[in-house]
């Protein structure tokens, strides 16, 4: 669905999705270049990056693999703690390999920082990362991130895989959610 599908839900589209398409084709062109040479695996954070995953993935004009990971960050109310807790690990051996981590969107940043220390110590040759959006004025850890699409303000977004309540992940476009949408 588009945003103006739905538009009584949402009160501004931050992104649309073809602004995410043109996004995501620079960035490929990007990694091709970066990481030419060299093998290359996608490590997409579930569930929030299926979307930017799909799409990434299909625009690069090279052979990758692909895998998985499941993360959930404890803590009081719906605020990311830092403590994270893996519900699916991957299935594949980092060991030697450069790895791109797929990413919806940095928020506070203390799901990928906890990601980046757990993958430096599999041993991974390298560990760069890939975000859809950040969110600058929520850091409360500075992540390093290598391929960034949009900066966008610190309000609760959802869309092209950003959920609230397991909903509106089928969005096309990046939107602030309605207020009267959490009573
Ligand atoms: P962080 O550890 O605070 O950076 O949390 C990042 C995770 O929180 C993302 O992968 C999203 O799943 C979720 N998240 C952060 N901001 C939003 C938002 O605005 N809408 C929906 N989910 C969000
Ligand atoms: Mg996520």
């Amino acid at each position: 669905m588009r945003a103006a599908e739905i538009s009584d839900q949402l009160t501004t589209v931050l992104v649309t999705e073809e602004q995410i398409h043109a996004k995501l084709d620079e960035l490929a062109r990007e990694v091709e270049r970066d990481y030419a040479g060299k093998d290359l695996l996608l490590v997409g954070v579930l569930k929030g990056a299926v979307m930017v995953m799909a799409d990434f993935a299909r625009r690069l004009a090279r052979d990758v693999t692909m895998d998985w990971m499941a993360v959930s960050s404890y803590g009081a109310g719906t605020k990311s703690s830092g403590v994270v807790q893996i519900r699916k690990d991957l299935d594949t051996d980092l060991t030697g390999r450069h790895v791109l981590i797929v990413e919806d969107i940095i928020d506070s940043g203390l799901t990928l920082s906890w990601l980046l220390e757990n993958f430096a110590a599999r041993g991974a040759a390298s560990i760069e990362i890939l975000a859809l959006l950040r969110k600058p004025e929520a850091a409360k850890v500075e992540i390093d991130s290598r391929y960034v699409g949009f900066d966008i303000p610190t309000e609760f977004v959802v869309g092209y895989g950003l959920d609230y309540d397991e909903r509106y992940r089928n969005l096309r476009d990046v939107a602030v959610l309605a207020p009267h949408v959490y009573a």
